[in-house]
């Protein structure tokens, strides 16, 4: 991989780093919100409880799922940084790059991904 297509990689990572950390900022403060709202609803009917908390558990779940992208972004850009980029952790091989432009933090090739559950979620 050449520095200008590793350059080209860095420039999506870091905007897809702002992003998720956005994302993140805003689900933090959604859930303050849903916390810390339930004064003043004189004319709304009862909330459901058993909704409210299902809806708090996918919340949580997206969270999740942010944080692990970030680090698998934070993780994508050290190996940018240490030329590693675009081979595969696990068996050193070139990722493909049509791999690489759908997910540029993917840190395995397409076969040593197959299983890994990260890839199922996008
Ligand atoms: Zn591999």
């Amino acid at each position: 991989m050449t520095a200008t297509t590793a350059g080209h990689y860095a420039d999506r990572l870091n905007r897809e780093l702002l992003d998720t950390q956005n994302e993140l900022g805003r689900n933090d403060s959604a859930r303050v919100e849903t916390i810390a709202a339930p004064g003043d609803l004189s004319n709304v009917p009862q909330h459901n409880a058993d909704a409210d908390s299902e809806g708090l558990r996918v919340r949580i779940a997206e969270e999740q799922r942010e944080r692990e992208k970030l680090e698998a972004i934070e993780a994508a850009l050290l190996r940018i940084e240490s030329g590693q980029f675009g081979l595969c952790t696990a068996c050193q091989t070139p990722i493909d790059e049509e791999r690489l432009d759908a997910a540029p933090w993917a840190a395995k090739c397409a076969s040593c991904a197959r299983e890994d559950s990260w890839t199922r979620l996008r």
